[in-house]
C-alpha cells in the first residue's frame, strides 16, 4: 500500500482551485477543511492554482479566488502573492517539471507515447458504441509495445498494472481497493504538451512536500490512478481525506440554479466571513451538537474523524440563521468587526461618511434584530438621516393633534438639566399624568419623529443615540410635518 510520508510532522496541506470562476461555497468549505488542519497543528497552508486547462482559466477568476479566501480570512503561507520555497504556484509555469517527470517514466518502462490520433479513438469508440451503446471505451493498448518516437506527434500514456488491486487509506472514507483491472492506459501528457489534472497533481503535491491530499469526493474517483503514479515515480504516499459534497436540497449536484454559490454573494447579502466559516465548517463535520463556533474553537476542535461520509444538503435557512448568530453575539463579532462591516453598507444606502461612534453607540439597540450586515444597515439608517425617512404608517400617525405634544415635549426635554434613560422615563411618565395622555399616544408620535417608523428600540436609547439637540429637533420637524396633514 505504499508507504505514508513521515508521519508526526506538522502537516502541509493545500487547495488546488482551477480557476474558471468565482470561488464556489463547496471550494471554500474544502479550503477551509485544509486552513484548519494547518493551523490547528502548526502546518503550512498551499494555495496552488490549476490552469493547464489555459481555454477555461482566467486571471480574472484567479483574483476572485484569492479575494474570496481573502475576505473569509483564510490566509496561506504559500501561494500567489506570498511566494514560498517551491514556486512558481501556477502549474501552467511549471509544464517543464512536468515533462521532465513523464519521460522519466517513459526511459523507466513505466509510461509510453501513444501516437493514435483522436480520429482514430474516435472512430473505435463510434464502433463500439454501434455494437453496445452502454459499453464503456477503454484504450486497447495499441501503442504499449511500439518503438519510442519522440519526434512524432504523440500523448503520453501510463503503463497500468493489469492485474492486482490499488489501494489507499481515506481519513474519512477508510480503506479504498480497485482492481487495476478497472484502469486503462490513462493519458499523463496529451498530444498538445500539456498534463492532465492527475500527472499535474501528484508531481505538484509531492514537489511542495504535500503530506495530506483533502479534496472533494468527486476525486476520490481519481484517486487510485494518482496512487498508480506516486508509486511508479517513486514518491511516498500522502495521506488522503474525500470530503462529502455539498448537495441541493433535492439531492443534485448545488449549482447556482439552486442558491447563491459564490462566496461573494454571501458577502454581498451582509453575511460575516464567520458566519459563512461556520455554516461550511458544519457542512460535512460535526461536534456534538454545537452548531456555533468561533474561530479559534473551529482550529481547536476540527478533526478528520469526525467528517462524514454522507452528502449534506444545502439548507438557506439554516445559512442564514447561523450566520445571524454571529453577528447578533459580541463574543463572535466584536463591535469593532461590526462597525467595520456595517459602514460600508450605510454608505451604499446614500449614507455620507456616517459617524463611527454613532454606530458603536447604536449596536447594542440592533444587536438582538439585523439578521445580516445589510438588514443592519436598515436599522441604522434613521439614524444618521435626518429628517428620517417616513414610511407611509408612520406618516400616518402624524395628525395635526399630536403636533402641540410634540412641540411640548421637545420643550421639556431640552429644558431638562439631564439627558439619560431614566431622567427621559420621567420626564415621559410627568408628561403621560399632566395631559392624561395613554403612553402609546404620546410614544408612537414620538417614535415616528424621530425614527420614521412604526417600531423601533426603546425610545429612550434611541434619544440617547441621537442626542439631545438631534432628538429635539426632530420632535419639532415632525409636528411641523403633523400640522400641515390634514
Ligand atoms: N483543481 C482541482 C479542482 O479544482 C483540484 C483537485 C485536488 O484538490 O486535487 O477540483
Amino acid at each position: 500500500m505504499g508507504h505514508n510520508v513521515e508521519q508526526g510532522r506538522p502537516p502541509r496541506v493545500r487547495f488546488a482551485p482551477s480557476p474558471s470562476g468565482y470561488l464556489h461555497i463547496g471550494g471554500a468549505r474544502t479550503a477551509l477543511f485544509n486552513w484548519l488542519w494547518a493551523r490547528k497543528l502548526g502546518g503550512q497552508f498551499l494555495i496552488r492554482i490549476e490552469d493547464t486547462d489555459a481555454e477555461r482559466s482566467s486571471m480574472e477568476s484567479v483574483k476572485a479566488i484569492l479575494d474570496g479566501l481573502t475576505w473569509l480570512g483564510l490566509d496561506w503561507d504559500e501561494g500567489p502573492g506570498v511566494g514560498g520555497p517551491h514556486e512558481p504556484y501556477f502549474q501552467s509555469e511549471r509544464k517543464d517539471l512536468y515533462r521532465r517527470e513523464v519521460e522519466r517514466l517513459i526511459a523507466e518502462g513505466k509510461a509510453y507515447r501513444c501516437y493514435c490520433t483522436k480520429e482514430e479513438l474516435d472512430a473505435q469508440r463510434e464502433a463500439l458504441k454501434a455494437k453496445d451503446p452502454k459499453a464503456q471505451f477503454v484504450y486497447p493498448g495499441t501503442c504499449r509495445d511500439k518503438p519510442d518516437r519522440p519526434d512524432l506527434p504523440h500523448a503520453v500514456r501510463f503503463k497500468s498494472p493489469k492485474d492486482g488491486v490499488t489501494a489507499f487509506e481515506d481519513k474519512v472514507f477508510g480503506t479504498i481497493s480497485t482492481p487495476n483491472a478497472q484502469q486503462q492506459d490513462f493519458v499523463l501528457i496529451r498530444p498538445n504538451g500539456l498534463p492532465l489534472y492527475n500527472t499535474a497533481a501528484v508531481i505538484d503535491d509531492h514537489v511542495m512536500g504535500i503530506t495530506l491530499v483533502a479534496r472533494g469526493r468527486d476525486h476520490i474517483g481519481n484517486t487510485p490512478q494518482q496512487v498508480l503514479l506516486y508509486e511508479a515515480l517513486g514518491y511516498p504516499l500522502p495521506e488522503f481525506a474525500h470530503l462529502p459534497m455539498m448537495l441541493s436540497p433535492k439531492g443534485e449536484k448545488l449549482s447556482k440554479r439552486h442558491a447563491a454559490v459564490s462566496v461573494m454573494e454571501y458577502k454581498e447579502k451582509g453575511y460575516t466571513p464567520m458566519g459563512v466559516l461556520n455554516y461550511l465548517a458544519r457542512f460535512g463535520w460535526s461536534f456534538g451538537d454545537q452548531e456555533i463556533f468561533s474561530r479559534k474553537e473551529l482550529i481547536e476542535k476540527f478533526d478528520w474523524e469526525r467528517v462524514n461520509k454522507s452528502d449534506g444538503k444545502f439548507d438557506d435557512k439554516k445559512f442564514a440563521d447561523v450566520a445571524f448568530e454571529h453577528l447578533k453575539n459580541p463574543e463572535l463579532t466584536d463591535d469593532d468587526t461590526y462597525v467595520r462591516g456595517v459602514l460600508p453598507e450605510l454608505v451604499a444606502r446614500g449614507i455620507d461618511s456616517p459617524s463611527e461612534e454613532r454606530v458603536r453607540a447604536a449596536l447594542p439597540l440592533i444587536r438582538e434584530r439585523a439578521r445580516d450586515l445589510k438588514d443592519a444597515a436598515h436599522h441604522l439608517d434613521f439614524y444618521f438621516r435626518s429628517p428620517p425617512v417616513m414610511d407611509e404608517k408612520a406618516l400616518r400617525l402624524l395628525t395635526p393633534e399630536v403636533a402641540p405634544r410634540l412641540v411640548e415635549l421637545a420643550a421639556r426635554v431640552e429644558a431638562s438639566p439631564e439627558f439619560t434613560t431614566s431622567s427621559l422615563e420621567q420626564l415621559f411618565t410627568a408628561e403621560v399624568e399632566r395631559t392624561g395622555l395613554k403612553m402609546k399616544d404620546l410614544a408612537q408620535p414620538v417614535r415616528v419623529a424621530l425614527s420614521g417608523r412604526t417600531a423601533s428600540p426603546g425610545l429612550y436609547d434611541v434619544m440617547i443615540v441621537l442626542g439631545k439637540a438631534e432628538s429635539c429637533l426632530r420632535l419639532r420637524a415632525a409636528a411641523e410635518l403633523a400640522e400641515r396633514q390634514s
